[in-house]
């Protein structure tokens, strides 16, 4: 689907009708054969993934994806991540406990704080 289409497509369902499961499944279906997912159609399907069969088409999906990449291998990656603070400048969202400066919520850890997280770690490996 060319980036044209999923805009137009975006568009009508974000329009009066709301998307049918049908819908979805095709957008993921899609997905899943090209190797790409369009941004607004990314959006178009995390405004559905209240719906469980909106959710289980994505979930579907991306295992199929991952198959078709990696076939049925799963890897695990074992670590601990201690941070010395909650604050951050950026806005990428990837840590869900950052807090802007100026949040009264920013702080830096105590070092008694850190050798406590250390130790959860080696305690649980
Ligand atoms: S939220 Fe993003 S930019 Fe901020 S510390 Fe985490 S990874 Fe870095």
């Amino acid at each position: 689907m060319g980036r044209a289409a999923a805009r137009s497509l975006a568009g009508i369902f974000r329009g009066v009708s709301p998307p049918t499961s049908h819908d979805g499944e095709r957008i993921v279906l899609e997905a899943v054969e090209s190797g790409r997912l369009d941004a607004g159609l990314a959006h178009v399907l995390g405004d559905r993934l209240e719906d469980p069969d909106a959710r289980r088409a994505v979930m579907e999906g991306a295992a199929e994806s991952k198959r078709l990449a990696r076939g049925d291998v799963v890897t695990v990656s074992r670590n601990v991540f201690i941070p010395l603070t909650n604050l951050c400048r950026d806005r990428c969202a990837y840590c869900t406990f950052a807090r802007q400066p100026g949040s009264p919520e920013a702080r830096t850890y105590t070092l008694a704080e850190v050798a406590e997280a250390a130790r959860g770690g080696v305690a649980t490996g």
